[in-house]
């Protein structure tokens, strides 16, 4: 049987089991044309508050959640030689995925050429209303990649912790835990103590679960309420190098680098995380989607050890998603305004995203912002930035749902090699849907 059917009908598994929340896309989409077409805002407020809902539950758990994992499976990792072959190898294959991510967005962009012509729908007056802000992030991020490293180290892990700052808390957490291993026995108290945190916290995932049909049917709803229809005929062409681009990814790149480096089925793997791919692509965001993601792995195969370790890091650090959506969009851009893409301006799009994607935290709307360290090196106005980086913001929530759905996919892609690898994955376990029952 072809991949691509196999692929659908893993999916196909994976709905079945979880057609409850499939049908709260579908139905979010549908009420979404529908709302925008008929502006009630009594409707809206009420969408927007279980959307809420949802989001603030399963973000609340996200804190302790990853600092739980992240000491429990590197303590559990344990030596320094298994510890650095883990993240030599995390660190290998995120790169590789993104890599290829961003080459195919760049091999699209150039072939397509989905932004000539495209200046007529980049309109500075569209951006008045937002030019501020724009302009503000865009200065922020200007010259900033030093100092952007230099924020992941926390000065103070409790304001870390209180801002929700997630890539501090994880480097905070990393020392720690690294510490923990190295000082032997003694560390016992500390780690049952993140034992209990971390099972209690999958618990409470297990229960949010239950509100995440209506959750992502309001999140969507909510979402596509707000960009219509109308959009789509404008910058068809945008959208359709996005499709590809991300289609190309998930049903060849995945695969494929999962046949190379391993063994593991990609319809069972498929099958096994469509929840945490619907969650993602309702809530947009890497990060609360985080526990589910979790949850979806152990509980069908992968070891503890490995998904503790390698899905927080991948939730923050590993956005091939976003890495492909932000060198299309640049490059777009630069056709629109003519910019001349010398091989080298173009390797270096492709390298710049890599970086900004990483910097992103696993959360709505950080890619978008992020993007403006790409787009300064452009060589566009002021007021070209601006309009453009206003355009983007049009379409912004839509490619964001599913750049995070790519995004998560391949934390659990990455972390199904090296369980592979390290003979850390039950295959009895992935290779039988019916066995996994316990997540809703
Ligand atoms: N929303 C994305 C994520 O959470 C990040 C981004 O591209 O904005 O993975």
């Amino acid at each position: 049987m072809k991949l691509h059917m196999q692929i659908l009908i893993a999916l196909g598994l994976g709905l079945k089991r979880n057609w409850h929340i499939f049908f709260g896309i579908i139905a979010g989409i549908i009420v979404g044309i529908f709302l925008h077409g008929h502006n009630s805002i009594f409707v809206t407020t009420i969408l927007t508050f279980i959307g809420q809902v949802f989001i603030r539950l399963i973000q609340m758990v996200v804190i302790p959640l990853i600092i739980s994992a992240i000491i429990i499976g590197i303590t559990s990792i344990g030596d320094n030689k298994q510890l650095s072959k883990y993240g030599a190898k995390m660190i290998l294959y995120y790169g590789i995925i993104t890599t290829i991510a961003v080459s195919l967005g760049a091999v699209l962009a150039l072939t397509v050429k989905p932004g000539l012509g495209a200046a007529q729908y980049i309109n500075i007056d569209a951006a008045t209303s937002i030019q501020h802000q724009v302009a503000s992030t865009i200065n922020q991020q200007k010259g900033n990649i030093l100092n952007i490293i230099l924020n992941f180290i926390p000065k103070n892990p409790l304001e870390s912790l209180a801002k929700g700052d997630m890539i501090s808390i994880i480097v905070f957490a990393l020392v720690f835990a690294v510490a923990l291993a190295k000082v032997g026995k003694i560390n016992r108290p500390v780690v049952s103590f993140f034992e209990s945190i971390f099972a209690a916290t999958m618990k409470v995932t297990d229960w949010i679960m239950y509100f995440a049909a209506p959750g992502v049917f309001a999140l969507t709803a909510t979402a596509v309420s707000s960009f219509g229809v109308d959009i789509f005929q404008s910058i068809s062409k945008y959208l359709l190098v996005l499709a590809l681009g991300m289609g190309i990814q998930f049903f060849v790149i995945y695969p494929a680098f999962l046949k190379v480096f391993s063994k593991v089925p990609v319809l069972m793997l498929y099958a096994a995380i469509a929840e945490a791919m619907m969650v993602a692509f309702g809530t947009a965001s890497s990060s609360a989607t985080l526990p589910l993601t979790i949850a979806c792995c152990e509980k069908r195969g992968i070891s503890h050890k490995v998904a503790s370790f390698v899905l927080p890091l991948g939730a923050t650090l590993n956005m091939d998603g976003t890495a492909l959506v932000q060198t299309v969009a640049v490059i777009f851009l630069a056709q629109a305004y003519s910019v001349h893409l010398t091989p080298f301006l173009i390797v270096q799009i492709c390298f710049l995203a890599m970086i900004a994607s990483s910097t992103c935290a696993g959360i709505p709307g950080t890619g978008l912002i992020t993007i403006a360290l790409i787009l300064n090196g452009l060589g566009l106005s002021p007021e070209q930035l601006v309009a453009g980086f206003a355009f983007l913001f049009t379409v912004e929530r839509l490619t964001d749902m599913f750049r995070t759905t790519l995004n998560v996919t391949s934390d659990a892609v990455v972390a199904a090699a090296i369980a592979d690898n390290e003979n850390e994955i039950n295959y009895d376990l992935l290779n039988n849907p019916e066995a996994y029952k316990e997540i809703i």
